[in-house]
């Protein structure tokens, strides 16, 4: 793609090939527009399928990382997409999505004993030992656990107070 688009820019104006080419790069997008759609309607359907609640977080992807993906003639970053689209067809389907508050420290918090451990909160920290119960966390791992569990409080507290 970069060496198409750097094609483009060698090509004059106006010309023959200026406008192949563009096509040419038109034609990509559209093709991995295409396959990403794709993409996102199999983990959608598969998540759906699979699960009768789904726990995210309420990520603010869109404005984080609006630009770049803009600027790459995608219109949406994949995660937001795949939360837009499973939104609807939870709604769908009758299964539940719950979205917890982006700023809680999913990554911090063991989830064994509860102890928010502040230095992993670099993101090139991918594993770390609980300093106080000594479990061995695998980042993503760790913090999916306490999404799971945070939304599940979230859903149990809507059940009984109805907030
Ligand atoms: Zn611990």
């Amino acid at each position: 793609m970069i060496g198409l688009q750097r094609g483009i820019s060698r090509c004059k104006k106006g010309s023959k090939n200026r406008y192949k080419m563009k096509l040419k790069i038109q034609r990509l997008y559209q093709k991995i527009r295409n396959a990403r759609k794709h993409m996102i309607h199999d983990i959608t359907n598969k998540l759906i399928n699979e699960n009768d609640i789904i726990v995210t977080e309420n990520l603010d992807v869109k404005s984080m990382q609006k630009n770049h993906y803009v600027a790459k003639g995608l219109n949406e970053n994949p995660i937001s997409e795949i939360i837009r689209v499973l939104k609807y067809k939870a709604n769908f389907n009758n299964k539940k999505l719950i979205q917890i508050d982006r700023y809680y420290p999913s990554s911090q918090i063991c989830n064994v004993c509860n102890y928010q451990n502040r230095k992993v909160k670099d993101l090139s920290i991918r594993s770390w030992e609980c300093p106080v119960c000594h479990t061995e966390h695998e980042r993503d791992y760790n913090a999916a656990v306490n999404i799971m569990f945070k939304g599940l409080e979230k859903y149990m507290l809507y059940l009984e107070h109805g907030i």
